[in-house]
C-alpha cells in the first residue's frame, strides 16, 4: 500500500518545505523506493501560470502542459522523474472542480460547504497520485505556513486522512525555524511551540519536527524541543543551513531522517542508501578547476527565483564540465548600443532569457547582435531565440521594421508571428502551446553534437512562433533551422553557419535539468563558454 507523508510549515514562509520534501524523497529512492511528490498551494489562481514572475518566481512547465509552482522543478531536479499536472494543485483548482461538480447537479441538492466538499476534494486529489500503486509513498508538500486562514481547508483534509488512514500510513512532518538570539546567544525553541500548538489546534500531532537552524541543535535543546511538542528525541531532525541545496538530502540522511520514517510507516525499504552519483556530483559541483562567467539577459533580474530552472540549470552542468558558473544578471531595459560592449565584453557567454511583452526587446537585440558579431556564445530561449531572429532580420537580411508580432502588431515583416491555433484563443490561462513536443534535429549541427540524437522531446510555453514564410532568406543568409518540429514543421532550433556557437531554442531546456542528467544544451554551451 502506498504510503503518505506530508510536509507543513511553521514560523516563517519560505523555510525550504520544497526542499526538505525533495531531500527526503531523494534519500527513500536511493534506498530503491519508488516515491514522488506533490505541492498544494493555497492561493485562489487555478495555476500559477498568469502570475506575474515576481509575484511567485519563475512558472514551471511539466512534459503533460502543466504550469505548476517553481518546487517541481526542484522534485524534477531531486529525483530524475518527471512530475505532471497531478503534482500541483491549488486552492482555485479545487475549487473549480467542486464548483462545476455543483453545477453539474453532482450534489444532488445538497448545501456545498467547505466542510466536506472542498475538504473531500482535496483527500481526493492527495490519494490520487497513490492509487495506481506505482508509489511506495507519496510526499505531499502543503504550501504556506501553519496559522493562514487559507491553509485551513488543508490542514483539516490532512487530519480527516490521518484518521482514516492510520498513523502507520500516514505521516506528518513540519518544518520549523529555531531562530538565534544574538543578544542573547541562544537558541529559540518557542515559536516553534507555537507553531506545534497551532497544529494541533487543527488536530494535528506532528510525527517529526525538521528545525531550521543555523547552529547545530546540541541535546539539551532536541530534549527540550521534544518534550514541549509531545515527540520523541530522535524526532527532532536538526536542517542547519547548508552552502547549496543539493547539500540537504545528505544532511538529513546524517539526521537520519530516512531510517525515522521507514520506521514509523513501517515501509519496506530495500536497500542502504545509494548516493554515489549524487556525491560525485557533489564533489565536482565544490571543486570545481575552471571558471566562466555568463551575462543572463533578462528582466526580471530584481528576483533570482524568476529564473530558477536556468540558474539551477547552470549549476548543474557548470558541475557536469567541472566549471564555476558565475552569472552575471542583466537588465534589458539597460543595455544600449552605448554600453553594450562595456556591459558584455568581460562575459564569456550570454544567455537571453525567455518572457513576455515589449518591455525590455530593444536591449534584447543590441545585446544578440553585440554577441553574433563578437562571435560570443550565445544561447537564446524562447523569447530569447525569437529575439535572435528578428536581430537577424532586421541587421542581416536588412528587413527594415522586421519584428514580432507580439512587440509591433503592424510591422512589414512579422518574422515571428503568432500561432495559427492561438488567434482565436482569448483566455489568457493555461491557454499558451503548453509541454512536450518532438523535434527532429539536423545531424550537422551543433545541437547535435550536444544531444548526440536527432529525435527529442522539449517542454514549451509560448504563443508566437518563427513565420516559415522567411524560412528561405533565413537559411539563405546564414541562419539555420536546425530543429524542426516533425508534425507541424515549427522552427524549433536555429543556429549561425558562421558563429562558434549561436543556438536559439523556442522551448525550455532548464525545466529538463537535473543533476543526474545536466541539459545536454546547457553543457555544450557552457564547454563553448569555456572555450571562448
Ligand atoms: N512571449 C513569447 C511567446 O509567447 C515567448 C514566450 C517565452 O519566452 N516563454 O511566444
Amino acid at each position: 500500500m502506498t504510503k503518505y507523508i506530508f510536509v507543513t510549515g511553521g514560523v516563517t514562509s519560505s523555510l525550504g518545505k520544497g526542499i526538505i520534501a525533495a531531500s527526503l524523497a531523494k534519500i527513500l529512492q536511493s534506498r530503491g523506493l519508488s516515491v514522488t511528490i506533490q505541492k498544494f498551494d493555497p492561493y485562489i489562481n487555478v495555476d500559477p501560470g498568469t502570475l506575474n514572475p515576481y509575484e511567485h518566481g519563475e512558472c514551471y512547465v511539466t512534459d503533460d502542459g502543466a504550469e505548476t509552482d517553481l518546487d517541481l522543478g526542484y522534485y524534477e531536479r531531486f529525483l530524475n522523474i518527471p512530475t505532471s499536472q497531478a503534482n500541483n494543485v491549488t486552492t482555485g483548482k479545487i475549487y473549480q472542480t467542486v464548483i462545476n461538480k455543483e453545477r453539474a447537479g453532482e450534489y444532488l441538492g445538497k448545501t456545498v460547504q467547505v466542510i466536506p466538499h472542498i475538504t473531500d476534494e482535496i483527500k481526493e486529489r492527495v490519494l490520487l497520485l497513490g492509487q495506481a500503486n506505482q508509489y511506495d509513498a507519496v510526499i505531499t508538500e502543503l504550501g504556506g505556513t501553519v496559522g493562514d486562514i487559507e491553509s485551513l481547508p488543508y490542514l483539516e483534509a490532512l487530519r480527516q486522512l490521518r484518521w482514516e488512514l492510520g498513523s502507520d500510513n500516514c505521516l506528518v512532518i513540519h518544518l520549523t525555524l529555531i531562530p538565534y538570539l544574538k543578544a542573547a546567544k541562544e537558541l529559540k525553541t518557542k515559536p516553534t511551540q507555537h507553531s506545534v500548538k497551532e497544529l494541533l489546534l487543527a488536530g494535528i500531532q506532528p510525527d517529526i519536527l525538521v528545525c531550521r537552524t543555523e547552529y547545530p541543535l546540541n541535546m539539551k535543546i532536541r530534549r527540550k524541543i521534544a518534550l514541549f511538542c509531545n515527540v520523541q528525541v530522535g524526532d527532532v531532525i536538526e536542517a542547519i543551513d547548508a552552502e547549496t541545496v543539493y547539500d540537504v538530502p545528505l544532511l538529513m540522511l546524517r539526521e537520519k531522517l530516512d531510517t525515522t520514517v521507514i520506521a514509523k510507516l513501517r515501509l519496506q525499504d530495500k536497500n542502504e542508501p545509494n548516493l554515489k552519483l549524487w556525491k560525485r556530483f557533489l564533489g565536482k559541483l565544490k571543486n570545481p578547476l575552471s571558471e566562466v562567467k555568463i551575462g543572463l539577459i533578462g528582466k526580471y533580474n530584481e528576483l533570482k527565483d524568476a529564473y530558477k530552472s536556468i540558474y539551477e540549470s547552470f549549476i548543474l552542468a557548470g558541475a557536469m564540465n567541472e566549471c564555476e558558473v558565475i552569472v552575471v544578471p542583466i537588465h534589458s531595459e539597460k543595455i544600449t548600443k552605448n554600453n553594450v560592449e562595456e556591459k558584455l565584453s568581460e562575459l564569456d557567454g550570454i544567455l537571453v532569457a525567455p518572457g513576455f511583452g515589449e518591455r525590455g526587446i530593444e536591449g534584447k537585440l543590441v545585446a544578440i547582435q553585440y554577441v553574433r558579431e563578437n562571435k560570443m556564445p550565445f544561447l537564446g530561449i524562447c523569447l530569447g531565440m525569437q529575439c535572435a531572429v528578428v536581430e537577424f532580420a532586421l541587421n542581416v537580411l536588412n528587413m527594415e521594421g522586421a519584428a514580432s508580432v507580439e512587440v509591433e502588431p503592424t510591422t512589414p515583416h512579422p518574422v515571428i508571428d503568432l500561432m495559427e491555433e492561438q488567434k482565436n484563443i482569448q483566455d489568457y490561462g493555461g491557454t499558451m502551446r503548453l509541454g512536450a513536443y518532438p523535434c527532429e534535429i539536423q545531424k550537422k549541427s551543433k545541437v547535435y553534437s550536444a544531444y548526440k540524437k536527432t529525435r527529442i522531446d522539449e517542454r514549451h510555453r509560448h504563443r508566437y512562433e518563427f513565420n516559415n514564410k522567411y524560412l528561405k532568406e533565413f537559411k539563405e543568409g546564414g541562419m539555420m533551422p536546425t530543429g524542426i518540429n516533425p508534425d507541424t514543421g515549427l522552427v524549433e532550433i536555429v543556429e549561425l553557419k558562421e558563429h562558434p556557437w549561436f543556438v536559439g531554442v523556442q522551448f525550455h531546456p532548464e525545466y529538463k535539468s537535473t543533476v543526474e542528467n545536466p541539459h545536454p544544451l546547457f553543457v555544450e554551451f557552457i564547454k563553448a563558454c569555456m572555450n571562448k
